[in-house]
């Protein structure tokens, strides 16, 4: 039986990323029906609206997606898609692996941590605006729950144990913060005296900030809050190479949606040139959360060995200034086929 996924081709680089996921998806054997529906600028002309109501529609029926980056319109009046998506779909949970390959792009060559990020509430509600009539002031307000709280934490312990990892730390600011942050903190130390047998500790955001610089290895799961996940999230990427090789995904109960980190790059948009690597490690998530684990470890070693070959990488993986092993750039269908071919070979 195939699977049925929504897959959003989405914007700039998004359509040659996604194909390339598409193609290394497939060479695993497992059987996929793509439901292709569009999302982001380019469809805003036609649909009055860089969201429309048939990608959630998909997105609801097939309970699972692949998604390309989409470009976030200025001005306009337009919401982000991405912040849309994630509220009106309840996709609570960004999932970000960081782990170092072939310990290309990074310092370290044995990181191997995931941050779990809150990612509908709390300073990101959108509530917003202007104190007085002279703009001389402006107030966010950070809206932390109980219920949303308690739902990522355990999300971030059921995560450590699928995943055979072995420890989950919380990360907050509930010495400055003492309501928001607080309570936070009090579900966390709750919430791990159910899960005995994984390892539980506290960091609060700017100790976590410095440790993850100094000892990322010491880091297994890592749960937060939603604006201390998206800062920590992308500084997990950069320790583990970079935007062209970090994954993602944003999952609710029943329902995931898989996406690299990186944007639509749209200087890039067409040339054939940047890294499939995050969109195709954003489908080996997903293969994992099917339960297709033999195709999912395929998959990363077809990736994992690519790279430290470096035979046909692309211009991030390749040129002086990107990296310290230097080696003639290849493109992005390149590198793409020859994680194919090893697919298909193992
Ligand atoms: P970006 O990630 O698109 O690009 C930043 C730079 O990173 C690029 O110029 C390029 O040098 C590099 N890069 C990105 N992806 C790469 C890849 N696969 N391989 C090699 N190099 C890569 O970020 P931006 O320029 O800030 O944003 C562009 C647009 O994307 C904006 O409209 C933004 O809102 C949107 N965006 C969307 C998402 C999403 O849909 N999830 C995420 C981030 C940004």
């Amino acid at each position: 039986m195939a699977y049925k996924v929504t897959l959003i081709p989405g914007d700039g680089i998004g359509p040659e990323v996604t194909d390339s996921a598409v193609k290394v998806l497939e060479a695993t054997g497992v059987s996929f029906e793509w439901e292709i529906v569009e999302a982001g600028q380019k469809v805003i002309e036609k649909e009055g609206t860089p969201l429309p109501e048939s990608v959630l529609e998909s997105l609801k029926r097939n309970r699972i997606g692949l998604k390309g980056p989409l470009t976030t319109p200025i001005g306009g009046g337009f919401r982000s898609v991405n912040v849309a998506l994630r509220q009106m779909l309840d996709l609570y949970a960004s999932v970000r692996p960081a782990r170092s390959i072939a310990g290309e792009g990074t310092l370290y060559s044995d990181i191997d941590l995931v941050v779990v990020r809150e990612a509908t509430e709390e300073l990101y509600s959108g509530v917003e605006h202007w104190v007085d009539r002279d703009h001389s002031a402006a107030e966010t307000i950070d809206i932390v729950t109980r219920k949303a709280s308690e739902k990522i934490v355990k999300f971030a312990f059921e995560y450590a144990v699928k995943e055979k990892r072995r420890k989950v730390t919380a990360v907050h600011k509930a010495n400055i913060m003492k309501y928001t942050g607080g309570l936070f903190q009090e579900v966390a130390q709750k919430m791990a005296k159910s899960y005995p047998s994984i390892q539980f500790e506290e960091r609060l955001i700017d100790n976590m900030a410095m440790q993850l610089v100094k000892k990322p290895q010491d880091y297994d799961v890592i749960v937060t809050t939603n604006l201390f996940g998206d800062i920590l999230s992308d500084l997990c990427s950069g320790l583990a190479g970079g935007l062209g090789i970090a994954p993602g995904a944003i999952i609710g109960d029943g329902i995931a949606l898989f996406e690299p980190v990186h944007g639509s790059a749209p200087k890039y948009a067409g040339k054939d040139k940047v890294n499939p690597v995050a969109t195709i490690l954003s489908g080996e998530m997903m293969l994992k959360y099917l339960g297709e684990r033999r195709a999912a470890e395929r998959v990363w070693k077809a990736v994992y060995d690519t790279i430290r070959e470096k035979k046909h990488v692309t211009y991030d993986l390749a040129l002086p200034g990107y990296t310290n092993r230097p080696v003639e750039p290849s493109t992005c269908s390149a590198m793409t086929n020859e994680i194919v071919k090893k697919v298909e070979a193992f």
